[in-house]
């Protein structure tokens, strides 16, 4: 990618993931030049990829995002994507939970850890009679005292709606979403919708019948709200990348190694750069968290301790192609999440080629195998041959597949998902309490308030707009 030379001192964004090209465009919006991008792996989009394959269409990362936060439908309506959009298939708006060896969907009308629909709940076989008499008496069970503090989902999902439920049910749904340790990942940072549900209503059966959720169709993860782009998901980033960087904004292949202060401004030191650094007016630190706190050790020993004290979880992801005669299961269902207590060797299988049209060539099914996270890290550092056999195992033992894969695509994404512990909110409203000491310095991503492409977004956008009137 072009860079060009500049003139007055820029502002160097760190990191061209998703956060780092949302950061560039609102700088690029309040007029600032020049900008740069400084990024360390070549390529725009961070952990968003698209592969294609002939006839597949296959995502390593990402593929979809909530289309009831505004951040991204907007970002797609500025790039002009908006048609590209494909909703859920309707058949597909559904999960479900390996139980006893077979597929059960997710109760109806359950979100996640809320059920929303009591009839779906006397009537799952997910539970057994005393689990779901426990689940029907959430409503009973009296709110935890706000003072208490942070707690863990796990805490707050065995309190509500007892250990079994929340074995069966909440632990495979938040393992699919945030590859977490339930008994550390925090509510207040990960799911305070729910918090707030039982602090305003006492219960979440009294916070669902509030909403009016009653009746809703859609389990598990809410797949009616939840939309793609047609073409895969790394069209968002490099239709981004190409709107920052008409307007001005260069690129530079380089890893960002550290910021220093230079007078009223900094200087980003880069591993094959000058050791004296490039000025810059203002800085973005838009990478993962460890490698923000390895950046600023030597600006701010503060920050970079909180920084370094936000884990990271891996996972793979093994895509498996099928004919589709070679898979004896249905589908019927945007995908099927395997609770720990399953003793299985992944966390959950996406049904890709259900969810939207185009990921696979007509007669083909295009499944992803999620295996590691928090709880099983050892298992997404496997070498390349027994990962697709595990995730071929799976696929055939869970799905029965009966034959071979005919497309095999392997993504890895060690230390890639933040984990957000017990304490998070905390942590992150002292990193921004410290980054008052340091004007046109921000931190923007999925480390902070929110992992989800529009929560990144918007990460992104606060973090640009905050430094566009930094003068070096
Ligand atoms: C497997 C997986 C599946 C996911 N699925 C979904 C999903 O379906 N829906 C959804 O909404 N979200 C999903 N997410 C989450 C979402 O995609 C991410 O949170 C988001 O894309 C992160 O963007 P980011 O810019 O914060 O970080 P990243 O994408 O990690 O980008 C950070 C960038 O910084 C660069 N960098 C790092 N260190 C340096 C350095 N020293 N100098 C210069 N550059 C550096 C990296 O190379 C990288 O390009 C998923 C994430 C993963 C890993």
């Amino acid at each position: 990618m072009p860079s060009s030379p500049q003139t007055a001192a820029p502002v160097i964004v760190i990191g061209g993931g998703l956060a780092g090209l949302a950061a560039a465009e609102a700088l690029v919006e309040r007029s600032r030049d020049p900008v740069v991008v400084i990024e360390a792996s070549g390529r725009p989009g961070g952990v968003i990829q698209s592969v294609r394959r002939p006839g597949w269409l296959v995502e390593r990362a990402a593929d979809c995002f909530l289309a009831v936060r505004p951040e991204a439908i907007d970002l797609v309506g500025r790039l002009g994507l908006a048609d590209r959009l494909v909703p859920v298939e309707p058949a597909a708006r559904r999960a479900l939970i390996l139980w006893e060896g077979r597929t059960v969907p997710v109760p109806r009308g359950f979100r996640l850890l809320a059920p929303g629909d009591l009839e779906a709940i006397r009537t799952t076989a997910l539970l057994s009679a005393a689990g779901r008499e426990r689940v029907l008496a959430e409503a009973t069970v009296p709110p935890r005292d706000r003072a208490a503090g942070d707690e863990s989902l796990e805490s707050f999902a065995i309190r509500r709606l007892g250990r079994e439920a929340f074995e069966r049910l909440v632990q495979p749904l938040v393992a699919g979403i945030w590859t977490a340790d339930p008994a550390r990942l925090s509510m207040a940072a990960a799911c305070p919708e729910f918090l707030q549900m039982e602090r305003e209503h006492g219960s979440l059966t009294a916070g669902e019948r509030a909403r009016g959720a009653v009746g809703h169709q859609a389990s598990g993860a809410r797949y009616g709200q939840f939309v793609a782009l047609a073409d895969g998901m790394e069209t968002l980033t490099s239709a981004l990348w190409r709107r920052v960087s008409e307007a001005g904004v260069t690129w530079r292949h380089a890893t960002a190694v550290a910021v220093t202060r230079d007078g009223p401004g900094y200087r980003v030191h880069t591993a094959a750069g000058p050791a004296a650094g490039e000025a810059a007016a203002a800085v973005v630190v838009a990478c993962p968290a460890p490698a923000a706190a390895r950046l600023l050790g030597g600006l701010s020993p503060p920050i970079a301790d909180e920084l370094a004290a936000i884990e990271y979880a891996g996972s793979a992801v093994v895509c498996l192609g099928f004919d589709r005669s070679a898979v004896g299961h249905p589908l019927d269902a945007a995908g099927v999440v395997v609770p720990r207590v399953a003793g299985r060797g992944c966390l959950a299988i996406s049904f890709a080629s259900e969810k939207f049209p185009g990921r696979a060539p007509a007669g083909g099914v295009l499944l992803r195998v999620f295996i590691g996270g928090a709880l099983d890290p050892e298992s997404a550092a496997l070498p390349d041959g027994q990962l697709v056999e595990r995730a071929v195992t799976e696929a055939r033992e869970i799905l029965s597949t009966t034959a071979s894969p005919r497309l095999v695509e392997i993504a890895r994404w060690q230390g890639a998902m933040p984990q957000y512990h017990v304490g998070h909110v905390e942590r992150v409203a002292r990193i921004r309490g410290h980054l008052a000491d340091h004007p046109g310095l921000a931190l923007a991503g999925a480390a902070y308030e929110g992992v989800g492409i529009p929560q990144v977004i918007a990460s992104g956008r606060a973090a640009g707009f905050s430094v566009a009137g930094a003068h070096g």
